[in-house]
């Protein structure tokens, strides 16, 4: 008994560690997740392309060096595909060699959310829109300072609004 009770309160704190996020409440990117924006797969795939649908409503990655916007260095707002909510800044970009746009930081701590995800053997923190749910891309713990963070972004699912409205 003694020993059952050790072992079930390691496995409650490890499902407490793997359900931690960096911020936000831990939500699933699914339809039937209680997102401010909340359309069936149907409409999704009636709103979006199939590259965007792939990206935010089923969390495909698109192919690295594939996105106009991995190198673009203008100064404005990358807002979801999905929803138009503004997620990330030209002010928290960085090129970080992997083909995806890369941002250290969401637009505010509200834009996005995140949960863990075991698509591959190691976990990895999927990061999503906190208005539509839609996948955005990951997050990984070797970005530069001063967060450390890299949100590698798919570019496709991202639009790009340039600061000067051109
Ligand atoms: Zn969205």
């Amino acid at each position: 008994m003694q020993r059952r009770n050790v072992l079930m309160s390691g496995a409650a704190l490890l499902a407490a560690a793997v359900g931690t996020n960096f911020f936000g409440p831990r939500r699933a990117a699914s339809a039937e997740d209680d997102y401010p924006i909340s359309m069936t797969p149907d409409e999704w795939r009636r709103k979006l392309n199939a590259e965007q649908f792939a990206v935010l409503r089923q969390e495909a990655t698109e192919r690295p060096f594939s996105s106009a916007l991995n190198s673009n260095k203008k100064a404005g707002v990358y807002h979801c595909a999905g929803c138009d909510n503004a997620v990330y800044s030209s002010d928290a970009k960085f090129d970080s060699g992997t083909g995806w746009p890369s941002f250290w930081q969401p637009v505010n701590s509200e834009a996005v959310g995140s949960r863990t995800d075991y698509k591959l053997i190691y976990p990895r923190t999927e990061v999503h829109c906190a208005d539509c749910g839609g996948h955005l891309g990951h997050v990984f713990d070797d970005g530069p300072e001063p967060t450390g963070k890299r949100h590698c972004i798919n570019g496709v699912a991202l639009v790009f609004r340039r600061a000067d409205g051109a």
